[in-house]
């Protein structure tokens, strides 16, 4: 159970799920397990070890899928995003870093699971590059951003936000505004 100033808050994509930890996270890693590929639809799974007695669901419940004998998967039923990885027998869980609200603070250490690790793992970062306005469309990428649904990055009373405009995000307000 988290008691008082939690160390790190995360959730999911719409916010239907909220947690917490008390204590900093600790064995940042990747996997490239073909398991942790299929649960998070990615080329790999980041995930971070909290014990259970530091880490509490503080909105909704966590959703869960039994990929084995001895672990669970945790995801939101609402909107689907992973959560964490649960092995029966652990006083531990693994959580997905990027569900954090601060992920950058915690960077891999270690990657298991090399034997399905994808044949273009390594050349991912001399990729060319381009930031979502350079990728895209200005007025598609300021519509996205004006109409989110995504859970910003920090806790909130309730969500969606309450009033007659609850379609739209956080910048609902100022879209108004310019209609
Ligand atoms: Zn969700
Ligand atoms: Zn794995």
């Amino acid at each position: 159970m988290v008691h008082g100033n939690p160390r790190m808050t995360g959730g999911c994509q719409c916010g239907a799920v909220r947690f917490a930890v008390q204590a900093d996270p600790v064995y940042p890693h990747i996997c490239h397990c073909r398991m942790c590929q299929k649960a998070f639809g990615g080329p790999f799974a980041a995930l971070a070890n909290v014990r259970h007695a530091d880490f509490a669901v503080t909105r909704g419940r966590i959703a869960r899928f039994r990929s084995s004998q001895t672990v669970q998967r945790g995801f939101c039923a609402d909107c689907g995003t992973p959560l964490t990885c649960e092995d029966d027998d652990s006083d531990h869980l693994s959580v997905a870093i990027c569900s954090f609200d601060d992920p950058g603070t915690l960077a891999p250490e270690r990657q298991i699971g090399t034997e399905s690790r994808m044949p273009w793992f390594a050349t991912l970062d001399g990729l060319p590059a381009a930031t979502s306005e350079q990728a895209g469309n200005p007025d598609e990428i300021a519509a996205i951003r004006a109409t989110s649904h995504q859970h910003p990055d920090h806790d909130t009373q309730a969500w969606p936000p309450a009033g007659p405009d609850t379609e739209a995000g956080p910048d609902a307000e100022a879209a108004k505004e310019t209609r």
